[in-house]
């Protein structure tokens, strides 16, 4: 069985972003971009199904401008055998995203799709759905545990859900999204980076995938949240109480 994997590239989770002046998004230019974190315990899992025996290969796709290539390098150099890159400029929303990977999932047949539960970037959490909708195949999202079983061709995944652990079983094929305890992702060892630079990644464009990259949303515009307001120091409890009573109205 081959595992399809999703890789977004985003800015780097421990940068600061900052807001464009002009207020249509976030600044990238010179910041430090990084493998979507949910989409590294995506890949983790994918490895570790093969290493278990379970898969033969692993495949990582990641969608958007020529540096996404950066982005399946660190895929290729953390274990995985190929990737896929589709070059898309501009923005692409989930359902784009979705409709790409319905149209690789038919070219390359995996019998198991693993994305992050959202990207860090958008927080949009609706590929994985999406992409399940389109190809009608089981969606196991937020898998905090994936256990395969190759003879009946079966996923058993675990959700933590409000107040416990909800159990589901699908048929394979199926869209798993992967949630942050899932696993610990590995690091790419120097020997394994050296070896990724000869890895091969294909690139397609949407129009060879018959994708049309439309949104019917529109990005009004992006603000930075309100500044806090600085805290003051209070001399006594009944002068606390006095403010939280008087001025914050709180008690
Ligand atoms: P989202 O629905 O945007 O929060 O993204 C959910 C997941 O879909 C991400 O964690 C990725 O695994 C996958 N995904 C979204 N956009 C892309 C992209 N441009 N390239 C590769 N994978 C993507």
């Amino acid at each position: 069985m081959k595992i399809m994997v999703a890789v977004k590239r985003v800015i780097d989770y421990a940068v600061k972003i900052r807001v464009k002046p002009d207020k249509t998004g976030v600044e990238t230019q010179n910041v430090k971009m990084s493998m979507n974190p949910f989409c590294e315990i995506a890949l983790e899992e994918a490895l570790r199904i093969k290493e278990a025996g379970m898969a033969s290969e692993v495949v990582a796709v990641s969608m958007g401008p020529a540096q996404c290539v950066d982005t399946l390098r660190t895929g290729l150099a953390m274990g995985a055998d190929r990737a896929i890159h589709v070059d898309a400029t501009g923005p692409l929303y989930p359902l784009s995203v979705a409709k790409l990977f319905k149209a690789l999932v038919e070219l390359e047949k995996p019998g198991l799709l693993i994305l992050g539960k959202q990207a860090i970037d958008d927080d949009c959490n609706q590929t994985g759905q999406m992409v399940a909708g389109l190809l009608g195949w089981p969606q196991g999202t937020f898998a905090s545990k994936v256990v395969l079983d190759k003879e009946k061709q079966l996923a058993t995944v675990d959700r933590e859900v409000d107040g416990g652990l909800e159990t589901l079983c699908m048929d394979l094929p199926a869209v798993i999204t992967t949630d942050l305890r899932l696993n610990q992702p590995r690091y790419a060892t120097l020997p394994n980076i050296m070896k990724a630079k000869s890895k091969v990644i294909k690139k397609y464009t949407p129009q060879e995938l018959n994708v049309e990259i439309k949104s019917e949303l529109e990005v009004l515009q992006v603000t930075e949240p309100p500044k806090r307001k600085a805290g003051v120091i209070v001399s006594s409890v009944d002068e606390l109480i006095d403010k939280l009573k008087n001025e914050a109205h709180v008690i």
